[in-house]
């Protein structure tokens, strides 16, 4: 039987994204931290600091730029030295389509290469809409001005 190959070429494509660090201690918020994290999930180009009055708690964000090909960065661990590791959790703004089984943006599962690539019986979904930061709800009535 003919066995036909098929070779999936995606194009480098350069997506820009703004990431949310979550718990992120205080006295990490700085920008040598913010370089080296935003160069961990791909390529670093600004950060943004605020601080939450009514929570007192600190929020950093990323932008970042870097290639759709490779997988979405999750969380890292960092620790100050001789102390506890801890870590510091990625959310995402406006991720468009991205695989649950291999972090990459572009594709859904059902066209992912892990599918293709043997056994499927240990696959799993590491990636999920969790990784999204919290989108404002939409309103049931359709239009909110009714
Ligand atoms: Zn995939």
């Amino acid at each position: 039987m003919d066995e036909e190959e098929y070779e999936l070429v995606v194009e480098a494509a350069i997506v820009h994204n703004e990431i949310e660090v979550r718990d992120l201690p205080i006295g990490f918020h700085s920008e040598a931290v913010a370089t080296q994290l935003g160069n961990f999930i791909s390529q670093f180009s600004d950060y943004d600091m605020r601080v939450d009055m009514g929570s007192c708690r600190n929020f950093m964000s990323i932008r970042v730029s870097g290639d759709v090909r490779k997988p979405l960065k999750r969380w890292k661990k960092l620790r100050r030295s001789g102390q506890e590791w801890f870590l510091v959790k990625f959310r995402y703004e406006c991720l468009t389509t991205f695989c649950f089984l291999c972090g990459c943006l572009g594709n859904s599962e059902q066209f992912c290469h892990i599918l293709f690539s043997g056994d499927v019986s240990s696959v799993q979904r590491g990636w999920g809409y969790w990784l999204k930061t919290a989108m404002r709800q939409p309103s049931l009535a359709g239009d909110k001005w009714l």
